[in-house]
């Protein structure tokens, strides 16, 4: 059987007032959300280019640029699910994705399950398919300063 790894990272500056959806759930209670041309689901677009990268599909930027106003305030699991349609048209099936998840706010933990089962319906796998973790940054860097959520990913596609 063939096998296909990707990754993906994306980084987005967290805003007061901003809603906080990541892994298309939202953090009802964060004060703070992810700031960017789309919804600024920083897990969704790691997730994207995770897919596409394993596919040899190119990444997010290329099939939905930011400079497209198609694409202002997008819901990103739409995003994904059009991409994942791309990468299951192109004859892949997930394997596993594995997504970790830095920040200060908001809390991941009590929230993963339900990314999981989200990202992983979006991907046509059963919710065993996909981990999600959370990390802080222990005050250093952007992410321990709490000024951005930063998300990585990485998948393992099969052949179809
Ligand atoms: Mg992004």
């Amino acid at each position: 059987m063939t096998v296909r790894i990707g990754q993906g990272w994306d980084r987005h500056r967290l805003k007061t007032g901003r809603p906080c959806v990541l892994g298309g759930v939202l953090f009802p209670d964060c004060p703070v959300g992810p700031l960017g041309h789309s919804d600024g689901d920083a897990v969704c677009h790691a997730v994207i280019d995770a897919v596409l990268g394993a596919a040899g599909l190119g990444d997010i930027g290329g099939m939905f640029p930011d400079t497209d106003q198609a694409f202002a305030g997008a819901d990103s699991m739409d995003l994904l699910r059009r991409a994942w349609a791309a990468v299951a048209e192109a004859g892949w099936r997930l394997g596993n994705l594995d997504v970790l998840v830095v920040c200060e706010r908001p809390l991941v933990g009590p929230r993963a399950e339900a990314m999981a089962r989200n990202l992983a319906a979006a991907l046509g796998a059963g919710a065993d398919a996909v981990n999600i973790k959370g990390t802080r940054g222990e005050g250093l860097g952007p992410e321990g300063r709490g000024e951005c959520v930063t998300a990585q990913a990485v998948c393992l596609l099969e052949e179809a």
